[in-house]
């Protein structure tokens, strides 16, 4: 059962310093009435790792958010165990390059946490889905008794904003999150599929789910944004409720998973009708000029016109869509997109001065970013229709 009526903590943070962190997670641990939720149980702490980030990108979990809610758990259970799959192959090489590059193998060492490096997961039936019912989950995540969602707060280029409930996203093994994107190349089915992944998520194990806003994601996230400032933590157990506050901060609305939430009742329709217990309001959070990301089209901050794409469906849609290109001046052949393109249909090809180069053949693309996402290199570019760029949008 997903409680709309769930109350969200929300504080003023304006550093990563572990004891001021440890210290406002406590405090909202308790005005939340969960103390005792972690007691003696097997707590699976999901960082948001995408891709192998330095913490100053502000991409990934921040290691002394992660040192701060471990100092917590390890007063109330000795079985504690970090869980993730990135952006890549979900592999003991790739996990241990991401926990490592992240930052979060330091950490994990210096208080004796377990890191998973099981890469095996297992089917589950998801009754409740909508789009989706049925889930490859990534084994740790199904054995846990609660789960610690440890997301950002970054705009997304696909959803438009990502927070705690996309997060859930990293509890798919590797290469089967693009499966699920060729699955469903279509933005609504996409969002309401993610809606089914969390719904399934919650109905069968509690969450804690805090969303990192001291230095937020603007502009190309989830990977290739500019850190930007917003100063806050937010927690609560429904992750609707938090990402309904955390997207309202950045003047996002018309988040896809978030409009499904909304019409589950998994949420309110707005912020307003969240309780947030705090000193301070949403409001006094909020920015009006955190950047939108080139893609911007689904969601408010984009004109209307921006949004005409999705008035129109089929391949009229799919072509008036921003598409993704290569900047040949930027990109070194790592093939990186080739190996996370759902559709297959970036190939590697040498230049005319025997470089090797991605390249994508538009015909195949669903225009699901998941390039410019994972490219380390920021590479590739989203290209507007000129036509939708001519009117305005
Ligand atoms: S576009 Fe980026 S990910 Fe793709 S080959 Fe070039 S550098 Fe690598
Ligand atoms: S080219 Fe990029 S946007 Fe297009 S389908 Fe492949 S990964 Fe997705």
């Amino acid at each position: 059962m997903i409680d709309p009526k769930c109350a969200v903590a929300l504080d003023r943070v304006t550093d990563y310093d572990a004891d001021v962190i440890e210290a406002v997670i406590r405090a909202q641990i308790e005005r939340l009435g969960l103390e005792g939720m972690f007691d003696d149980k097997r707590v699976v702490i999901k960082p948001n790792l995408v891709m192998k980030k330095s913490p100053e990108a502000a991409a990934t979990t921040h290691p002394i958010v992660l040192e701060a809610m471990i100092r917590i758990l390890k007063e109330r259970t000795s079985d504690i165990i970090i869980a993730e799959s990135s952006g890549g192959l979900y592999t003991r090489e790739t996990l241990r390059s991401v926990y490592r590059g992240c930052g979060l193998a330091e950490v994990a060492e210096k208080y004796g946490v377990t890191l998973n490096y099981d890469v095996t997961s297992r089917h589950v039936e998801a009754p409740s889905g909508h789009t989706s019912k049925m889930f490859d989950i990534i084994t740790p995540i199904l054995d846990a008794d609660v789960i610690v969602n440890l997301a950002k707060l970054k705009s997304h280029s696909l959803t438009g904003y990502s927070g705690a409930v996309k997060n859930y996203f990293g509890t798919v093994p590797g290469v089967t999150k693009f499966e699920m994107h060729a699955r469903f190349p279509d933005y609504n089915d996409f969002g309401s599929m993610l809606t089914d992944l969390c719904q399934l998520i919650l109905e069968t194990k509690p969450t804690f789910n805090l969303l990192d806003g001291i230095l937020a994601m603007e502009g190309n996230g989830p990977t290739g944004g500019n850190p930007r400032k917003l100063d806050c933590l937010i927690s609560g157990v429904n992750p609707f409720n938090v990402d309904i506050v955390g997207s309202s901060l950045i003047n996002v609305d018309g988040v896809i998973m978030l409009e499904e939430g909304k019409r589950r009742g998994f949420c309110p329709d707005s912020a307003e009708g969240v309780t947030v217990l705090s000193l301070e309001t949403p409001a006094d959070f909020a920015v009006n000029d955190f950047e939108k990301p080139d893609t911007a089209r689904n969601f408010s901050g984009g004109s209307l016109l921006a949004r005409l794409p999705n008035m129109f469906g089929g391949r009229l849609n799919a072509w008036l869509q921003p598409r993704p290109v290569i900047n040949t001046k930027v990109c070194v052949g790592c093939g990186e997109c080739e190996r996370s393109c759902p559709r297959h249909t970036i190939e590697m090809r040498t230049n005319g001065k025997g470089k090797k180069q991605a390249f994508i053949i538009d015909d195949e693309c669903i225009k699901c970013y998941c390039c410019q996402e994972l490219c380390p290199f920021k590479a590739v570019k989203i290209k507007k229709n000129p036509i939708i760029k001519l009117i305005g949008g």
